[in-house]
């Protein structure tokens, strides 16, 4: 049975008894009708404003629901999690910072009582390209500390059913063999540039292994290569090299330059996915995945950043020429994932990189528009 067959076991109807403005889930209890259990969903409990929302199940049988509870979902990755959830029939839970900090165990808690999620998808992280990372390690080192800290807690006291925690190519070790497998963690030093990041990210996947093995939870972790798509941060002191050459060409042409710096030497390589292809990836392991080892996501292939500057400069700005900026950090010279382990499962990646560049930068134009491009982000906070 593939994600989609499994996700479509249920049918629902929502019944909006008075308007309502959005808000978290506060309160839900059965009714006396089998099968039927009310949700009310209190949004600013001053106007009073509520909405009910009645879900009956095809099955009449409650315990087929099924509702994601996706961290950090208007970041990059979490917000693809969320698009790629719209086109099967669950229920998709989100709480932005203000709703709930996700560094805050009682608020977290307090969300799991009452919502009762049964799958996370915990994508929530500080995150940021080489400049970010390098510049402001203890906001990476005490966010994504404290992100897994909480949420797998609350996750195993609520009873969900599975978990799904993501890391990150760039915490494997800085020199280790290529292509990179999952055996390879903790094997070697760290990137400096990244190291705090990686500290973090790291205890996240131990977390998961340690519930399971004290407490028999499913969680189970993946490990993303470098993504790139809709919503990511094209702020040029904090992003990572794709969405920032996507800008730095598109204002060159926009200014007529001749020319476009690139940081380093261009001689470092990395792999590239999709971020809709990872969502597509994320709900594929919850359906296929039991183990407690981590598990590669990426497409396999890499490019030297060079390489990868010339592909963006043919889609933005075909007629700008590229300098290299040999003063600014490398970084690791190359990060490739194995993901042999992955392909055996059964999932590939659909979308090539030249494809998708030129998806991203669709979106960019379009988000530009709509002043909905994160061109001053700063370091991302998905909580
Ligand atoms: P990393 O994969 O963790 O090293 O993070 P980045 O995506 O920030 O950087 C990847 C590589 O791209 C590094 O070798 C950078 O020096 C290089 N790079 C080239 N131009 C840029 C740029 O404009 N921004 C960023 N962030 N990296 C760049």
């Amino acid at each position: 049975m593939n994600a989609k067959s499994r996700f479509r076991k249920v049918l629902l109807f929502s019944r909006i008894d008075s308007f309502v403005t959005c808000g978290p889930v506060r309160t839900v209890r059965d009714t006396d009708e089998p099968g039927i259990r009310q949700f009310r969903v209190e949004a600013i409990p001053c106007y009073n404003l509520v909405l009910n929302l009645i879900i009956i199940f095809e099955s009449k049988n409650l315990a087929d629901m099924e509702k994601f509870f996706v961290t950090g979902h208007r970041g990059l990755v979490g917000s693809a999690v969320v698009r790629r959830l719209a086109a099967e029939p669950v229920e998709t839970l989100v709480a932005t910072r203000d709703e709930v900090d996700l560094r805050d165990g009682m608020l977290v808690e307090k969300f799991f009582d009452d919502a009762h999620p049964d799958f996370v998808i915990h994508v929530a992280g500080t995150v940021g390209g080489i400049h970010a990372n390098q510049s402001r390690p203890v906001d990476f080192l005490y966010d994504n500390s404290l992100l897994h800290l909480t949420v797998l807690r609350a996750a195993w006291l609520f009873e969900t059913k599975k978990l799904l925690y993501l890391g990150s190519s760039c915490i494997y070790p800085r020199d280790c063999p290529q292509p990179i497998k999952e055996e390879y963690l903790m094997t070697g030093p760290l990137e400096r540039t990244n190291d705090a990041y990686a500290i973090a990210k790291i205890s996240g996947l131990m977390a998961c292994q340690a519930y399971r093995r004290q407490y028999g939870c499913n969680f189970i972790s993946g490990m993303p290569t470098n993504l790139y798509g809709p919503n990511d941060n094209f702020d040029l002191q904090t992003s990572h090299v794709l969405p920032a050459l996507i800008r730095k060409f598109h204002e060159a042409k926009l200014n007529g330059d001749s020319s476009v710096t690139v940081w380093g030497t261009g001689q470092p390589r990395r792999e590239f996915l999709h971020v809709d292809d990872l969502a597509d990836a994320c709900l594929f392991l919850l359906e296929n995945y039991d183990e407690s080892e981590t598990i590669n996501i990426g497409t396999g292939q890499d490019v030297q950043i060079s390489e990868l500057a010339d592909i963006i400069r043919t889609v933005v700005y075909p007629e700008a020429k590229i300098k290299f900026d040999s003063s600014k950090p490398d970084g690791t010279p190359r990060k490739l994932l194995d993901v042999s382990k992955l392909h055996s499962l059964g999932w590939q990646h659909q979308i090539e990189l030249h494809d998708g560049i030129a998806r991203t930068y669709d979106w960019f134009l379009r988000s530009l528009e709509q002043q909905q491009v994160r061109l001053q982000a700063g370091v991302e906070n998905r909580t």
